[in-house]
């Protein structure tokens, strides 16, 4: 099987990215993830651009890597500065990479217009750029900005920018589509010309501004090139870079190239998560092969099939990449999305009980009202358990009271709860006071509660989320409150609709509280 060199610039173009900004604690985090994931090349940054990337560099210097080399990246030398008084060279060298990435001009639209010197001067500093790099002894990757743009212009031009870097030494000539503007059958038809008069290893770097980043990377491989560039998740400035994500599972799954091993592809997910962690992005839901959604079953004709045979609906293998099947279940499941849903939860559910129908009428009743379980997997279990008989009445209300007052000499608003419970034969009464009326509510429940199951001292709200539904019909629309409770490690999450705000966080309320002490009664009683 052929290696391809993957590339990595989450650190350098990803930081380019409108919303990115990674400390150099960050940068060193993710090297070494991106190192451990089998990463062969790890672009740390520009050093001559800002003091945050030369302090990446001192740090990877004292960093064990163990398999990727770290590359400092920059321009070539400015047209008036002999080389080895260039301030930019200087930085790169200063860096102290085995490896440096330098970018030179290919479009003579760049060379007039940017820097603004003639063709032959911009050859010039390229050789010598690069030559001067490798007396010192460092790996040169030559990144040939624009040039597929270039090509277009002026063919010959853009060739004579290759050989120039080749002849300084250049181990690669990596084509980049910095605009983004070029599609992937161009870039079949111009790599064949190019490996007609370069016989140097070539490299790709794309950018998604057509949208067809990965497209244009996996043709190109396809065409010979042997090292690939993007990122992770594809971060970049403005549409992004090429996703590292999608063109690592196609290469290997799917076109038959090998990236990295077999197990540490498994890691391509959670690395996807990591390094949105850090960004501190959320992570998008419908990313190719890492997403949350990616293999994620909503339609009950699809469950079905998924369920005989999960090749009906699935192009790999989920745990390939790290990755697991998600049933959904929303209004449009059927009897099937049920079943699964159940067997994963652990409830035993016979496919010709009643109770299957009764589950799925309910579900689409719910959700009409404005129910929501796909988030909601506590409620959920809880809505089964009713109907195959596995839950138990752990409390009644009574009734319960909450007030808020507020007075022109008081910056809050003031709230208290009264709530009345029978649990058995013995009633209890409680009152407390909160900040807000909801968690006044939820300190007179749990209060109330706490005597007949001190259990409930474990557990503690996380989260809490309200969606007003219907905005339309403005303050009488309904709302859904979705609660997060932990218990110790373990969490889950539990909905609840009504057009009152207070009464809908009851639901969720009860919901949270019955999901603990269904648990915990089982783990007794078994
Ligand atoms: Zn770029």
């Amino acid at each position: 099987m052929k290696q391809i060199f993957l590339y990595d610039t989450t650190l350098r173009d990803g930081t380019q990215s409108e919303d990115i900004s990674f400390s150099a604690e960050d940068k060193i985090k993710i090297a070494k993830r991106l190192d451990a994931f089998g990463i062969s090349y790890i672009e740390g940054g520009w050093p001559g651009s800002n003091p945050k990337d030369m302090e990446f560099f001192d740090r990877a210097r004292t960093t064990k890597f163990k398999h990727a080399k770290i590359a400092a990246f920059g321009s070539t030398r400015r047209a008036k500065n002999p080389v080895e008084k260039d301030a930019n060279i200087r930085a790169l060298l200063d860096a102290q990479t085995s490896v440096v990435t330098i970018f030179g001009k290919s479009w003579l639209l760049h060379v007039k217009e940017a820097l603004q010197i003639s063709p032959e001067e911009n050859i010039a500093l390229i050789t010598d750029s690069v030559a001067y790099l490798k007396k010192h002894g460092k790996e040169v990757i030559y990144d040939a900005e624009h040039f597929f743009d270039g090509y277009k212009q002026d063919k010959m031009y853009a060739l004579k920018t290759l050989t120039a870097a080749k002849e300084g030494g250049a181990e690669i000539l990596v084509l980049c589509d910095t605009n983004g503007g070029t599609l992937p059958w161009e870039i079949t038809e111009i790599l064949r010309e190019v490996k007609k008069n370069i016989a140097t290893p070539l490299g790709i770097h794309t950018h998604n501004d057509s949208g067809t980043a990965v497209a244009s990377a996996l043709m190109a491989v396809n065409e010979g090139c042997v090292q690939v560039q993007g990122t992770i998740n594809g971060y970049g400035e403005r549409c992004g870079n090429a996703n590292l994500c999608s063109i690592i599972p196609d290469l290997q799954l799917k076109m038959g190239y090998r990236c990295v091993t077999d197990e540490q592809l498994a890691h391509l997910t959670s690395i996807s998560r990591y390094v949105s962690e850090l960004a501190n992005m959320k992570h998008q839901k419908n990313l190719p092969f890492v997403g949350e959604s990616a293999f994620a079953h909503k339609g009950g004709v699809h469950v079905s099939a998924v369920m005989k045979t999960a090749l009906t609906y699935e192009h790999v293998v989920p745990e390939a990449v790290g990755s697991v099947r998600r049933v959904l279940v929303s209004d449009l499941s059927g009897r099937s999305n049920i079943i699964f849903k159940a067997k994963e939860l652990g409830v035993k559910l016979d496919e010709k009980s009643p109770a299957v129908q009764k589950i799925v009428d309910e579900i689409k009743e719910m959700e009409h009202y404005g129910y929501s379980f796909e988030d909601a997997e506590g409620s959920f279990e809880l809505m089964v358990k009713r109907h195959t008989g596995e839950m138990k009445q752990f409390f009644d209300l009574e009734r319960f009271k909450v007030s808020i007052q507020k007075d022109s000499l008081e910056k809050d608003a003031r709230s208290e709860a009264l709530i009345k419970i029978r649990v058995g034969d013995e009633t209890e009464i409680t009152a407390a006071e909160g900040d807000g009326p909801v968690n006044a509510l939820d300190k007179a429940l749990r209060k109330a509660l706490e005597k007949f199951y001190p259990e409930l001292s474990q557990i503690h709200l996380t989260d809490y989320k309200v969606r007003v539904l219907d905005t339309q019909s403005a303050t009488a629309a309904k709302v859904r409150v979705l609660i997060e409770t932990k218990n110790g490690e373990t969490s889950w999450n539990t909905v609840g609709v009504s057009p009152d705000v207070v009464e809908a966080s009851w639901k969720a309320l009860v919901d949270s509280i019955c999901y603990h002490l269904l648990k915990h009664h089982k783990k007794n009683t078994n």
